[in-house]
């Protein structure tokens, strides 16, 4: 199986007994979440970030999901910075249209406004 949100947030705080919001809020992601395709509710132990950039369920993660940490990571580095500004610190989630009836996900900068697709 691919790495879930609990694997990464481990790699970032160590080893523990229980891992708590404030371990996640640590790590820069959500202790609770929504898988992508099918809108479950999914916590960090049992979200599978995916390489879409959000998070899907065991059932739903398939083959778009990490094999390791590191793969992570890199993925995440390269997606969260800003092509217009180089900003990593503010990028949020929007939806955009793309044609009269297509909405897109895309990434927007919160410093200065760029918006992209990654
Ligand atoms: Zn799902
Ligand atoms: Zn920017």
């Amino acid at each position: 199986m691919p790495i879930t949100i609990l694997d990464y947030v481990k790699s970032v705080v160590g080893d523990k007994d229980l891992y708590t919001a404030e371990d996640c809020l640590e790590s820069g992601v959500d202790i609770l979440g929504g898988c992508q395709a099918c809108h479950a509710t999914i916590a960090a132990y049992n979200a599978y970030p995916s390489t879409s950039g959000y998070w899907r369920c065991a059932g739903c993660i398939s083959d778009t999901g990490f094999a390791t940490v590191a793969d992570f990571t890199a993925h995440e580095t390269a997606i969260t910075a800003c092509p217009a500004c180089g900003n990593t610190d503010t990028i949020s989630e929007t939806r955009i249209t793309t044609s009269e009836d297509t909405e897109a996900y895309a990434l927007e900068c919160g410093d200065c406004g760029e918006v992209w697709q990654s």
